[in-house]
Order: C-alpha cells, then structure tokens, then sequence
C-alpha cells in the first residue's frame, strides 16, 4: 500500500520547492490538501484507511462532521467508509456554527475530522458545537498533522502522516542563501 504522503505527493498536494507563504515566510514545501480531493479515487482511498483506523481502535461513530471548507469533503468519504451520517459546520459572520437545519442528538457519538490539523483551532471549535449540543465526541481524525505533537484535544486523535514544515523570515530563509529562485504553488513538481 502506497504511503500517504507519498500519494499526497504525487497529486501535487504536497509539493518541495521554495515557497513564499501567505505568512510572508519562507519554506521548502508547501501543503494543498485541495489538490487530494481534487482526485475522488485517492480521496477515497485515504479516508477508507483513516475510517479502518478509527473502527481498529474499537470507535463507532454515527456521526462525522468536518469544518468547512476542508473537513467537507473529507467527512463526506470517511461517513460513507463508516457507514455513518455526515454532517459539516462552517463560520457565520467568523463564528464556527451548525447550518442548514443539521442537527446532533443528545447522547450521538461523532467523529470529527479536518484535512490538515495545524493549531486545531477550528477542530476545538467543532468540539464545543457538538459537546454543547449534548453528544459525544469520539475522536478527531486528519489525513495530515502538522502541530507537531503541539495540539492535545483531549480525545483519541489520529492522523495517516505527520510533517514538520519549517519556515524561515526572509532574512534566515536557507534557500535564499543558497540563491534558489521561488517555486510557483500550483506548479506540479514530482
Ligand atoms: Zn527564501
């Protein structure tokens, strides 16, 4: 079986170059999660696994709910591996709510999953939505984790790869020292 990041790679989903961020800082890969779902059969592929693992470590979930936009998609294929309901929250007016008359039963159990976790903002958000709404959460799943060992949800939290992406400021950049001209994102580098 392929390695996830290996596959994320191939898509152009994770690409080493030289990469200036939105941050202003400097790295040498960049992460677009997107261009997974870009592929309906690897998308499926991956979130199977991420499902089997969740179903190895004995979690059933009626529920998975995933934060716009990434977590859409994602929670979509890994309910359907599930056989489980899928349902997704997204920010009104910058607050992470439930939409769309979606709704989560007292007592429900729900896994929650987003493509990338980097600070596990708006995973701990969906966290409260659905805690408030008096169910349980049972996990949180991510394809990729890039905390870092740095986020703790406080509940079984799994991911199919972890990757430590370094930036630099301009000035510390290792690849401007070295005269490496920027890499484009989008530009499809195997
Ligand atoms: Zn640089």
């Amino acid at each position: 079986m392929e390695e996830p990041l290996e596959i994320l790679r191939k898509l152009g989903a994770l690409q080493t170059g030289h990469f200036r961020l939105t941050s202003g800082r400097h790295s040498d890969r960049y992460m677009q999660c997107a261009r997974l779902f870009e592929h309906p059969s690897e998308s499926e592929d991956l979130c199977k696994r991420l499902a089997g693992a969740f179903q190895l470590g004995g979690t059933s979930a009626d529920t998975v709910a995933g934060p716009a936009l990434g977590g859409v998609i994602m929670a979509y294929e890994v309910a359907r591996a599930l056989g489980a309901r899928n349902i997704f929250t997204e920010r009104e007016n910058g607050v992470m709510t439930m939409r769309r008359g979606f709704k989560v039963e007292r007592g429900e159990r729900v896994l929650i999953v987003e493509d990338v976790v980097t600070t596990g903002g708006s995973v701990k958000e969906v966290v409260e939505i659905i805690r408030e709404a008096g169910a349980t959460v049972v996990g949180i799943g991510a394809i990729v984790d890039r905390s870092n060992g740095g986020v703790d949800f406080g509940v079984d939290f799994k991911a199919l790869a972890s990757l430590d992406i370094k930036s630099w400021d301009e000035a510390g950049c290792p690849l401007c020292a070295q005269g490496i001209p920027m890499t484009k994102p989008g530009s499809r580098k195997v």
